[in-house]
Order: structure tokens, then sequence, then C-alpha cells
């Protein structure tokens, strides 16, 4: 095995991982280690925007972003961690701006600003613009801009480096293992901190707006090495992916006006949150399309409903709001001209002339690997820090978005808290000593590699992937149930069994093993699906992404609490709890 040496190491360079190199590059050696070229990393894909209370076209304060961000989450986020979101989201938008990120523009020359679910004026109840955004590629246009300032920064890439393990001795990790995928060779990096940042992992599921790559594999790899997880039963569901595909149509199209019908033609979001309707939560919006849907109000019957922005619709229900706002064929090929063409290249639909079909799809990992506001990981109920180990972005859990994430609250996520985890970085870098590599790092997952390779018992990791997406599907979905959970529970046991004994793969070669490489990640998702599923029958309420039809109430007393996963070496799971940090903000029924 070849040997790097290196202060830091970032894993994944999405919107986290490379505004922690950025800032860690400051005062340290920094290598970003990523398996996917970095642009092509999943925050490119992001869509309707970033969220900060600038106020340029209406009065916003950082207050009312964070109360937002509070009741979205149905106060599970710790208060302390939101406040810091909220109140850095701002400057660090301008720093953006400053960097050359190309914001959409108001005439005054000032960032332009939408409106997204959730986000409201607190005084009127209001929706807000808050959403800053690049038309609707604002995660390309943040990701270009970050990769490009660390080139110029002098940030070592290893592109097309699968990271498989971390190297931890007792209370301190020494590095990580990578496979690169050209050679099939192994590397070890030895570092005196490591940062994850890979992203989510919405493979485990069916039907999914993620793409082929978000298999958790940084939360999985911290499992593994002894970190209990943090809030895994909480997985998003966005309320308009397209049909049968989960394509994501970003929910800024009904922050430019567009709205919900069912079947029948009728604005069923008026029933659910007559305040903000259409832009309530997203939580809220996904189980009023599954209800409709349940109780045969799909478009003829079928599993979805229609998202409507053609202009005559908008224009209609603006007139009828008393909203001034009128949006013509220019002003959607203008706002939203990703949005149509995905639905003119994979529906064959022009959003101008025709509603699109959407349902919910799975998009977005609340849980993951707990940490405190500066990145660092923490273990256990006791928050005792892992020298050296930091993570932020999807794949981490600080928490700041508890049991539902408001929309635009991700990519602020990525680079406030990415920020803060790269300017720790530099400063236990200045500190740490660069301690001695254990003998043998990286034989055991060698060994792994080699079973992986050699497997004999006929069993294809797609037979198996499939087999998993759909229990997930069908048992930890939108709405959950004792008996549900149970059921995938049993089957998510076997299948992790089937992995163990009869997988069997077809390439055996060592350059770009494309087949090996999914085999391993299909082991990540395996587990944290398992997981998913083992914390969510634990959680006795609903709450957020949480629902559950045994007990369709949220229940403060009880389960005001972060959930903790730990795993034990022979593969089995157990639980403990946390509280969660409260602050300015009582937890009080959800009404949009
Ligand atoms: C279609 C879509 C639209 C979205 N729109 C919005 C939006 O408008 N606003 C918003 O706030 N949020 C949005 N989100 C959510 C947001 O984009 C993501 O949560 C966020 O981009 C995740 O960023 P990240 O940096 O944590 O990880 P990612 O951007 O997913 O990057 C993960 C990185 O980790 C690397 N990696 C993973 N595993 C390994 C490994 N084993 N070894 C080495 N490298 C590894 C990958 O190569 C990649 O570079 C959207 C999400 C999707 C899917």
């Amino acid at each position: 095995m070849k040997t790097h040496v290196f202060d830091a190491v970032i894993v994944g360079a999405g919107g986290a991982g490379l505004m922690a190199a950025l800032y860690a590059s400051r005062g340290a050696n920094v290598a970003v280690v990523s398996k996917l070229y970095p642009t092509r990393s999943h925050t490119g894909t992001a869509q309707g925007g970033i969220g900060a209370a600038l106020g340029n076209l209406e009065e916003d304060r950082w207050e009312w972003h964070a109360y937002d961000t509070v009741k979205g989450s149905d106060y599970l986020a710790d208060q302390d961690a939101v406040d810091v979101l909220c109140k850095e989201a701002i400057d660090t938008v301008i720093e953006l701006e400053h960097m050359g990120l190309p914001f959409d523009r108001l005439p005054n020359g000032r960032i332009s600003q939408r409106r997204f679910g959730g986000h409201t004026n607190n005084e009127t109840g209001k929706p807000v613009m808050r959403a800053c955004h690049a038309a609707d590629r604002t995660g390309h246009m943040i990701l270009q801009t970050l990769y490009q300032q660390c080139i110029k920064n002098r940030v070592n890439f290893f592109d097309e480096f699968h990271v498989v393990d971390l190297i931890r001795v007792d209370d301190t990790v020494r590095g990580i293992i990578a496979y690169e995928i050209a050679t099939g060779e192994l590397h070890v990096f030895h570092s005196k901190a490591v940062h994850f940042a890979t992203g989510g992992w919405g493979r485990c599921w069916d039907v999914t707006s993620n793409a082929h790559s978000l298999t958790g594999d940084g939360t999985a790899i911290c499992l593994r090495n002894g970190v209990p997880m943090q809030d895994m039963e909480f997985f998003q569901f966005h309320p308009t992916g397209i049909y049968k595909l989960g394509i994501l149509i970003t929910e800024g199209v009904r922050g430019e006006g567009g709205i919900l019908l069912n079947g029948q033609g009728e604005r069923f979001m008026e029933r659910y949150a007559p305040s903000i309707k259409d832009l309530a939560s997203r939580d809220v919006v996904s189980r009023a399309i599954y209800m409709e849907i349940q109780a045969g109000r799909g478009i003829n019957g079928q599993n979805y409903v229609h998202l409507d922005v053609r202009p005559e619709t908008v224009n209609k229900y603006n007139e009828l709001a008393g909203d001034p706002k009128r949006i013509d064929r220019a002003y959607i090929e203008s706002k939203l001209p990703d949005i149509a063409d995905f639905t003119r290249t994979y529906l064959g639909i022009d959003p101008v002339e025709e509603p699109m079909p959407i349902q919910p799809t799975a998009h977005y990992a609340m849980g993951g690997i707990p940490t405190d506001l500066d990145g660092r990981v923490l273990i256990g109920a006791e928050k005792r820090v892992l020298h050296g180990l930091y993570a932020a972005g999807e794949c981490a859990c600080v928490s700041v978005h508890g049991a539902n994430r408001l929309g635009t609250n991700s990519l602020v996520d990525l680079v406030v808290f990415g920020r803060r985890s790269g300017r720790h970085i530099a400063e236990y870098c200045g500190q740490a000593d660069l301690l001695p590599l254990p003998t043998g790092a990286g034989r055991a997952i060698q060994g792994e590699l080699q079973r992986l390779r050699n497997g004999k018992g006929g069993m294809k990791p797609y037979e198996l992937r499939h087999k998993m997406q759909q229990t997930m599907t069908d048992n930890v979905g939108v709405f959950r149930t004792e008996e549900t959970m149970t059921r995938a529970i049993d089957e998510l046991r076997r299948l992790r069994h089937d992995y163990d004994t009869k997988l069997q793969i077809d390439d055996n070669g060592q350059r770009y093993n494309t087949d090996l490489l999914e085999a391993w990640e299909l082991g990540c998702l395996l587990e944290l699906a398992e997981v998913t599923a083992f914390s969510a029958r634990a959680r006795k309420e609903s709450r957020g992404g949480h629902a559950r039809e045994d007990y369709p109430e949220r229940d403060d007393a009880g389960w005001l609490k972060h959930t903790l996963c730990a795993r034990a070496e022979d593969g089995s799971y157990s639980l403990d709890y946390k509280p969660v940090v409260l602050g300015r903000y009582e937890p009080k029924k959800r009404v949009y």
C-alpha cells in the first residue's frame, strides 16, 4: 500500500467538503479525497436556493429564519446550532458572492430571493422571500465557485479515490484507507485530522431524488468504527419527485407560485395548511399527497398528483390571493430553466403548457454523524470528542434540521458548518502531533474487499439492492407502523446475511472495478437501512419526517430527545438517547 502524509484529509468534495478544505487549507496541508470528480458531487444538482435572511425584497431577520427552522424541525433541532446556522448564513452567502458566485440579481444589484416552504415573516405568518438563488442551478454554482477557490488555494485533490475505512486508535484518528478506482490499489492517508463530508444515503429507497453515488459511505464507516449514529429515523421525503423516476422538481416551483392539484382539480393543500398552503413544510405536504392518493384522489385514481406552474393557473391563484405578481413563459424559462428542461426530457411535458405528474421521493437524511458546533465528532450521550475526527454536511447531524429540514437549509448547513470545521481543523493541526500508524493498518478492509471479489454464492449485488429498496419503500416510507418496521428489520437482517454469505460479483479485474465498489457500497446501504428501521421502530410518536399511524401524535414528555444507535462488534444494534438543546422557542403544536 502507498502511504501519503497530510495534516488533514477531507473525504468528499461536495459543498461541505470543499468549504472545509478551503478553510483548513489556510492553516494546514490538506488533501481532498473523493470517489467522484469534485464537480460531479450531488451538491451540484441542488436547484432551488440557499436560505439567508438578507431581506433584499422585504423585511426579514435571522431570528425569524431560526424560528422557522426550529418549527420546521418539529422542535427536535438543537437551538444553539440553529442560531449559528441562521446568523452565519448571512455573511456566508455574502462571502460566496464575493468569491464570484453568480447569483440572480435584482434591478438594484442585490441578490435575488424567492419563497420556499416553511420560511415566513414571523409577525404576519405569510411566506417570506429568503431563498437566494442562481436560477434553478444554485448548487451547481456553489460547487464550481468553491472548487475554483480550492484550486487557487492549492488544495491537493485525489479524485476517484474511494475511501473504505478509517484508522482509529482509541480516542484518536490517524487517517483513512482509500481504493484508487483506476488501478485497484489501496492507499493509506496518514493524517492528524480526518473530515467526513460524504453526503446522504437516499439510495436505501426505491424512488429517490438522490444520485446513484449517495450510499452513506462515511456514515457507515464511522458507525463501524464505534460512532453511534444520531436521529437516523428521520429521513425526508420531498413532496415533488417526478412520478416513478423520483427526479426532483424543486420547491422553488411552488416558491414561484406553482400549486398542487388532485384528481378532482382541487388545490388540496388549502385543507391541510390553510395559512401557507402549498408552501407548508415538506413532511406536511408529503403526507397530504399520500393521503389524497389513499383516498382515491390521485390523478385518474393513480399514485400521483399534479404540480401546476402554468402561467394561467399561477396568475389565477395570485389574483385570488391579492398578489400582484403575474408570470409568463419567459419568466418560467428564466427562473426555472433546468426544471423545464427535465420535464421536457424525461416526461415529454412542457410545464408552461401542462401540469407535471409528481409523487413524494426519498430526499434527505436529517440524521447522521453527531458533531458539535465546530464539526468535531461526538461519541454517545456523554458527547465525548473523538480527537481529530470531523464531519459536516448531509452525512453529519449537528443538529439543525431535527425531525424535518426546511428547503434551502442544507446548502446553508454545508457552507456554515463546513467553514466552522475547516477553521477548527486548521487550528487543531497547528497543535496536534502526527501520531504513528498502528501496525497492520488497512489489513481488515483489504480482507473484506478480497472476500467480496471472491464470493461464489450466486447472489448479485443489484438483486439485493433492489430487495432492500423495495423493503424500505414499502415499510419505512412516509408512514410507518410497528408491524411494517418489524417486517423491514427482519427482511434487512436476512438480506444482510445473504450479503455476508452469498454475494457474487461479475468483475474480478483491478482497473475501474465498479462492480466491486458497488458491492461494497451496498454493505453501507444495508447497514444504514437497518439502523433507520431500528431507530424508527423504537420511537413511539410522530414527529416531522417520522409519521406513525399507530402513534399519530407528537409526545414531548416521552420523546423530545435525540436517538443514538450504536453498532456492536457482532453487527447488532443498541439504542441510547440524549437531550435536545432547547432555547428561545418553546415546543408547541405545529400549524401552517
Ligand atoms: C436533486 C437535489 C436537489 C437539491 N436541492 C437543494 C436546494 O435547492 N437547497 C438545499 O439547501 N438543498 C438541496 N438539496 C440537498 C443538498 O443538495 C444536499 O444535502 C447537499 O448538497 C449535500 O452536500 P454534501 O457536501 O454533504 O455532500 P455531496 O454534495 O453529496 O457530496 C458527497 C461527496 O462525498 C464523496 N464521497 C462519498 N462517499 C465517498 C467515499 N467512500 N470515498 C470518497 N469520497 C466519497 C463524493 O465523491 C462527493 O464528492 C438537494 C438535493 C438533491 C438530491
